[in-house]
């Protein structure tokens, strides 16, 4: 097949998900700079249309009901399980990507379809669906945006197991799932899945669940699960005799026969949540001097070669989260564009600094979980000398408004030595919203004696945040 040369651009960026899209529109916005993402699947990314927006569609009305529920008088119905998949539909734009090619145009930014690979130094060779090639050349930067995939462990992968992209774009509720992992994919899936009306049981290799959190997190999420929970659990086999691959999204034929600790159990469907992997294996990073297959490793200034070739979101293994990824973009364009124009990068706008240990993530099961920053573990870990104060959320006026007999938990992590908030952590119904206020203490480095002059309205949730502070003056 004959290759097209080739397409000029300042700023190319392979895979439009929502680093990319950021990465394309920082780097260019105010400016006549050229932008181009090859994008291979859909504009929007993994995040879009198969994981953050299906997944919190499915929670949200889970959320709703269990809120409903939890105060007399507020009458609570079964849950449309038809009307919950639709409105997940409308928030994947039923896998039509033309709202977000049309963003792009708007911002200047060309869309070219395609599989993308580095080809030498500011060369992308873009493959089509039709087989047709066509050569993209950078006068500045290359940007690498490709995210991650799901691992499917080899022994699993004949049984025809679904992976998050499966479980987030569910048509039908199998009545019998297993759910293999339990990290934040594995707990969000097994929420939705049992209050839709599957029976669900958890294979989890270790002795608890978000082994990343704070123990107190995984073990609240684990004693409310709605799910048969198996800890250090053991799969001797999992096998589908009559297994039949039918397309995304659609129940695979027959039953999968697992043996789980010498029990013989039967499920309908089993989900594989076992991590991810970064998407570099067929990316021609082996023509720039990388390893393929591996994660990028960058700089703060998400370079990886020079100046010309950089790495955003999953791709290069630093946050595998969507707004982690999207804050390296806005750093990573910034850099892109102060370069272009000869101007310096010294400043800390274009290092991305909250890398490293000042991570905000929500999980949004029941309860949810939200933190940012080090888990006293990793402050053990890195030596810091750290006080540790927790309070019971449930005894703020604001949080037994919102939900009878609320129950929660928030903690602080606060550096001794420094006197500042290095670490938070929420667990209890609707604790998202808590954690932005805590990125702010941790990001700024507040002292605790000024966040005494932070104060929480009445009666909302966040007077917990006083209740923390009377704790630590004791
Ligand atoms: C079930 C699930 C739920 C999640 N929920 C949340 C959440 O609530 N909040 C959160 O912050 N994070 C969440 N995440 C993580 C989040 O989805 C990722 O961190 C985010 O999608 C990463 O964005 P990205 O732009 O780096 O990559 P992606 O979103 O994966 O986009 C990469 C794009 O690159 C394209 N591509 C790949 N290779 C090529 C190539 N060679 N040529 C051309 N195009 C290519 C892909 O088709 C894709 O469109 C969730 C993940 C999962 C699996």
């Amino acid at each position: 097949m004959a290759v097209e040369t080739a397409g000029e651009y300042d700023v190319i960026v392979l895979g439009g998900g929502p680093a990319g899209e950021n990465a394309a529109s920082y780097a260019i916005a105010g400016s006549s700079r050229t932008a181009v993402i090859v994008e291979r699947e859909l504009v929007g990314g993994e995040c879009s249309y198969w994981a953050c927006m299906p997944s919190k569609a499915l929670l949200r009305p889970v959320e709703v009901r269990a809120a409903a529920q939890a105060i007399p008088g507020v009458p609570v119905g079964a849950l449309d399980v038809a009307g919950v998949l639709r409105r997940r539909d409308s928030f994947t734009s039923h896998h039509d990507d033309s709202g977000q090619v049309r963003w792009a145009e708007s911002e200047g930014i060309d869309v070219v379809r395609g599989h993308g690979r580095l080809a030498g130094e500011r060369l992308v060779r873009v493959t089509a669906a039709d087989g047709s090639t066509r050569e993209l050349r950078a006068r500045h930067a290359v940007v690498l945006a490709t995210g991650s995939t799901a691992v499917v462990p080899p022994d699993l992968a004949g049984a025809l197991p679904w992976t998050s992209r499966d479980v987030t774009n569910l048509r039908e509720v199998p009545s019998r799932v297993l759910i293999i992992g339990g990290g934040v994919v594995a707990c969000e899936a097994a929420t939705w899945l049992a209050a839709l009306g599957a029976k669900v049981v958890m294979a989890v290799r270790g002795s608890a669940l978000l082994a990343k959190a704070e123990p107190f997190a995984g073990a609240a999420v684990a004693a409310s699960l709605a799910a048969d929970v198996r800890f250090g659990a053991v799969l001797d086999s999992v096998a589908r005799p009559g297994a039949r691959d039918t397309g995304e999204g659609n129940i695979h034929g027959g039953p999968v026969e697992v043996m789980l600790g010498g029990e013989r159990l039967e499920f309908d469907e089993v989900v594989v949540a076992a991590g991810r992997k970064p998407a570099t294996a067929d990316l021609g990073l082996e023509t720039v001097g990388l390893a393929p297959g591996r994660a990028v490793a960058t700089d703060d200034h998400l370079a990886a070669v020079g100046e010309w070739l950089y790495a955003v979101g999953d791709v290069n293994g630093r946050s595998a989260l969507t707004h982690m990824g999207k804050y390296q973009a806005r750093v990573c364009g910034d850099v892109i564009a102060a370069r272009a124009d000869g101007r310096g990068i010294a400043s800390r706008r274009f290092s991305a600094s909250a890398d490293h240990g000042e991570v905000p993530q929500v999980v949004f099961t029941q309860p949810q979980v939200a933190s940012v920053g080090l888990t006293e573990a990793q402050a053990h870990a890195e030596g810091l000398e750290v006080e540790v104060v927790a309070v019971d959320i449930g005894t703020v006026a604001g949080a037994a408004l919102h939900a009878d007999g609320y129950s929660g938990r928030a903690q602080l992590l606060i550096d001794r030595v420094e006197d500042v908030v290095i670490g938070a952590s929420f667990v209890g119904p609707e604790v998202a919203e808590l954690v932005h206020a805590a990125t702010i203490a941790v990001v700024g480095r507040v002292p605790v004696d000024l966040l005494w002059h932070a104060v929480p309205a009445y009666p909302t949730v966040s007077e917990v945040w006083l209740r923390l502070l009377e704790a630590r003056r004791g």
